[in-house]
């Protein structure tokens, strides 16, 4: 690469919103010259090791306003993106370079070779295809507006420093500190990051044992924020999608508590504390019941009993005959809001998020432009956006590199 050179288009950050949005504006306007600048030796890094190795490209959601609902942050800016570009468009563009995805049944959706190989593969090739230029190695230290309105990059490549030109710069680095420095020097507003979607440590003897014990319908509360589904007991304390989704939602709040909180579990799905009572009154009233222990005789069949004998362990040794009214009523409110304490917070495994990002109200969303300075965009998780896992954090960065690339080919 020549020291001085001037480009129409510069990209920093050869990640799949970088990509997305090069491959976007050079199809729609060959003419510009286009360079993808990646510090990594490769680009694509976070693809590769994406959904364990399958790449979870996205979700089989096809409706914009439903699909907001999984992006604890970003969801109301992206309502309008979604309508321009949205899964549907995201399996569209992989299937006419060659691409066919599928969706599992929780409807994730994967490339049919299970290998994300074939993805990053796909984006490199139509990024040749249409003239983009890459430089990996490329390190960018600064971003500068001269008075012509061109931006001035300075880059560390290999053992030097090279000096770029750029009438439009696109910032798509993820969630890196020394970019958000970067964009910090430009004018702009960072919401500070924090992690988001990370399971729950928990110490409590309740569930003390019981690694490996899953609950299909629970619902968790924090605060005023709900989420309902199945949950999983580990060694360290909570996990399952359920306690994910609540991780995503609940992510500022918990880094603000340093994650310490009160968990209130409902291990029956949505039943009362009122509607638990009736349940339990009425089993104690079952004539076949009355000399059975309660330990051993779960009046739920929801709940698998290595768990009911340890939430029901303050009952002792009593039938259920034994059991008084305030006996009853605290077992309803242990089964149906259950409190249990966040200590901190553990790590999942498969993908890895953080919240926090470009405030997204400097960020126009028709064209992902700054509100404040012409002719810098951003696109991806160097935004203030997340989604929770399933294949949404990548369909924020192609849909928001879409549009950056479309609006910066005009
Ligand atoms: C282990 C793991 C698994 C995941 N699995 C999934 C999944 O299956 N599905 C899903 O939807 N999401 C998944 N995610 C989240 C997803 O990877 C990210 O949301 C997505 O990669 C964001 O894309 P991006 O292009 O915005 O940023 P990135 O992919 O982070 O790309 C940014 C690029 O910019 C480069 N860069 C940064 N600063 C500079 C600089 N100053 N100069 C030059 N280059 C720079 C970085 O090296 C990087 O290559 C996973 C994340 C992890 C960590």
């Amino acid at each position: 690469m020549r020291d001085g050179s001037n480009w129409d288009v510069i990209i920093i950050g050869g990640g799949p919103a970088g990509f997305f949005a090069a491959i976007r504006c050079a199809e729609l306007n060959p003419k510009l010259s286009v360079l993808i600048l990646e510090k990594a030796s490769q680009t694509l890094g976070k693809v590769l090791i994406s959904g364990g190795g399958r790449c979870n490209v996205t979700h089989a959601c096809f409706d914009a306003a439903q699909l907001v609902n999984f992006y604890p942050r970003g969801g109301n800016e992206l309502r309008g993106a979604f309508a321009r570009f949205q899964p549907a468009d995201t399996v569209k563009w992989f299937e006419e370079r060659g691409v066919k995805l599928k969706a599992e049944a929780d409807n994730r959706m994967f490339p049919v070779t299970d290998s994300s190989e074939t993805i990053a593969g796909c984006l490199r090739e139509a990024a040749k295809n249409t003239g983009v230029r890459v430089l990996t190695g490329a390190n960018v230290l600064g971003v500068e507006k001269n008075s012509q309105g061109r931006f001035n990059l300075k880059v560390g490549n290999e053992s030097r420093d090279l000096h770029l030109q750029t009438k439009k710069l696109l910032i798509a680095t993820g969630g890196g500190a020394k970019s958000r420095e970067i964009i910090k020097s430009l004018g702009h507003s960072i919401v500070e990051p924090a992690p988001s979607l990370f399971t729950f440590n928990v110490k409590d003897k309740r569930i003390d044992g019981l690694a490996g014990v899953a609950v299909d319908d629970v619902t968790l509360k924090m605060d005023a924020l709900a989420q309902r589904g199945a949950m999983l007991i580990t060694h360290w304390g909570l996990s399952g999608p359920v306690v994910l989704r609540l991780s995503a939602w609940g992510a500022r709040a918990l880094f603000e508590k340093n994650y310490r909180a009160t968990l209130r579990v409902n291990w029956l799905g949505d039943s009362s504390i009122e509607k638990t009572l009736e349940v339990l009154t009425r089993n104690k009233e079952w004539k076949e019941n009355a000399r059975k222990k309660v330990a051993i005789n779960p009046a739920f069949s929801q709940i698998p009993l290595r768990l009911w004998k340890q939430l029901t362990d303050f009952a002792g040794d009593k039938n259920w005959a034994d059991l008084s009214k305030a006996d009853l009523r605290k077992l309803a409110e242990e089964l149906s809001a259950g409190e249990f304490a966040i200590q901190g917070k553990g790590q999942f495994k498969d993908e890895f998020v953080t919240c926090g990002g470009v405030n997204l109200r400097e960020v126009d969303f028709k064209t992902m432009q700054s509100r404040t300075i012409e002719n810098l965009f951003f696109a991806g998780e160097v935004l203030d956006i997340d989604g929770i896992t399933g294949g949404f954090n990548f369909q924020s960065a192609w849909t928001t590199g879409w549009l950056a690339g479309s609006a910066m080919a005009r």
